[in-house]
């Protein structure tokens, strides 16, 4: 890899940000400069697909093939449905003007709010950093990037990619906690974090004194409902894709899965055979399954489960058997745990690993009743025939609600992407990224004839 970035200090960063503003604030991100940097942006992130993809291999043991697909891949997506759309997007929009106060005409200017701080997440650490910088620049704003400091490698190559952009509207700047505490309490236009619930929760806090919106793309345990009379079979291989990818470290991943009691034993037998056939018998720490972030990850994974849970290991366990795999290589198999109790750990917290557990149930109004006791999830998956479809789909809240398949959501632009309540607040891509990253300014032309016959009551 080429020399390292040291890490920024939060003196400096707190310099970026007002230099930052003086550009934006002079009307300099023209839509054709935005257009430019979206070029150009493209242009870096091909030349740099090779370093990306080593980074990722380091950072989290993901292959290239993977990391082309779920990690790299869209934000070429991401960046075309910009430049498509960003003339449109960008454009005063003519709106009604009521008839009391003609003759007027009104519109509506989506305006750069100004300076953007981005902080990302590691597990798909391009996609969350660079995925809501692109869309603050389409957007017009300047942008103040914080990458996680548990992917380093990755933070050391998007350092570089952004010193390759207008460095009068783009700073990367690397550090950790530290450095995002000084970031999120500055007087900034606008937030983007990408993280833990828990972490939003202190970001939100330190961005209220200054008023400064957020975007808060969280996380939480995210729920598949299987009812009979489906291709269970073709449900398994979809939800063990959704849930192994990235080792289980995919905000969107289906964290558990609520069953029909009449299908489980069929749900259980299919899900271990599609999982097996994707990593063997996955004794020997496969190839294709990437790693834990690091050590302390795999461990939180191994507590859960060596911790009396009340349910059945159907596949996989604790951790590879002893003398398989080295010390250190952050692995979890994949496992499956059947009917573990409510309060036992795994069914706590976000697992964020390749751990799921299945939950029998009644019926669909006992998985509708679960699901509503909880925080509302980022998603939720549903495999059911369509009048069961229909009736969880009025009955539940969620960030997205996907039927037929895990995770794929995040790969249309044309649909809002983000959390609800416990999983986050507000989009950061696309069309409604691009919304939520403007200003909506209220405009007014009123012509000074003929006169108005508007006035104030005479005494
Ligand atoms: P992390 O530990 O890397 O934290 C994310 C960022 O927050 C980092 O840049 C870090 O420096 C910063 N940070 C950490 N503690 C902070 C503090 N006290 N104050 C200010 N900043 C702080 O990542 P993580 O939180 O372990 O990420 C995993 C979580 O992110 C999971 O819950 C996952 O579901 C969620 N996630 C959500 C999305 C989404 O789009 N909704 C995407 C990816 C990950």
């Amino acid at each position: 890899m080429a020399s390292e970035t040291t890490d920024c200090s939060p003196t400096e960063a707190v310099k970026y940000i007002s230099e930052l503003r003086d550009f934006v604030i002079r009307g300099s991100t023209s839509v054709e400069w935005r257009v430019g940097q979206l070029k150009l942006l493209r242009e870096v992130l091909q030349e740099e697909k090779e370093a990306m993809c080593l980074a990722l291999s380091i950072d989290l043991c993901v292959d290239e093939a993977q990391a082309l697909l779920f990690q790299i891949g869209c934000l070429f997506g991401e960046i075309d449905h910009c430049l498509d759309n960003i003339a449109e997007w960008s454009a005063m929009k003519r709106v009604n003007t009521p008839m009391v106060l003609q003759p007027a005409s009104s519109y509506v200017q989506a305006q750069p709010k100004g300076v953007v701080l981005i902080i990302g997440a590691w597990n798909y650490p391009f996609v969350v950093t660079f995925g809501p910088m692109l869309t603050a620049l389409a957007a017009g704003n300047a942008v103040i990037v914080k990458p996680s400091e548990l992917s380093p490698h990755a933070a050391q190559v998007m350092h570089r990619i952004c010193s390759r952009l207008d460095q009068r509207a783009v700073r990367c700047c690397l550090g950790g906690v530290e450095l995002s505490t000084t970031l999120v309490s500055q007087p900034l236009d606008h937030i983007v974090y990408t993280g833990s619930t828990r972490v939003g929760r202190l970001i939100m806090a330190a961005a209220a004194p200054n008023l400064t919106p957020v975007t808060l793309e969280l996380g939480g345990k995210s729920p598949v409902v299987i009812c009979g009379g489906i291709n269970i079979n073709e449900a398994c291989r979809r939800i063990a894709v959704g849930k192994f990818v990235n080792c289980g470290q995919t905000c969107i991943a289906p964290d558990y899965i609520l069953v029909e009691r009449g299908v489980r034993d069929e749900v259980v037998a299919e899900l271990k055979k599609v999982t097996t056939d994707m990593f063997g018998d996955s004794s020997q720490a496969p190839e294709k399954l990437s790693r834990m972030v690091n050590q302390q990850a795999a461990e939180r994974l191994q507590k859960a489960l060596r911790e009396p849970h009340g349910g059945h290991v159907a596949l996989g366990g604790a951790s590879a058997p002893p003398g398989t795999i080295k010390e250190g290589q952050r692995y979890v198999q994949p496992t499956i745990v059947v009917d573990p109790k409510n309060d036992s750990l795994l069914m706590q917290d976000e697992l964020f690993g390749p751990v799921l557990p299945i939950l029998s149930v009644a019926s669909c109004d006992e998985a509708i009743t679960y699901i509503n006791s909880r925080p509302k999830p980022l998603a939720l998956y549903v495999f059911a025939p369509p009048p069961v479809v229909d009736h969880v789909m009025q009955s539940t809240s969620s960030g997205a609600i996907l039927v037929g398949d895990t995770a794929m959501h995040k790969g249309n632009p044309h649909v809002p992407f983000g959390g609800i309540g416990g999983s986050g607040m507000g989009s950061c891509y696309g069309e409604f990224g691009f919304n939520e990253l403007s200003h909506q300014r209220a405009v007014m032309y009123r012509p000074l004839f003929p006169p108005s016959p508007i006035t104030l009551p005479a005494d």
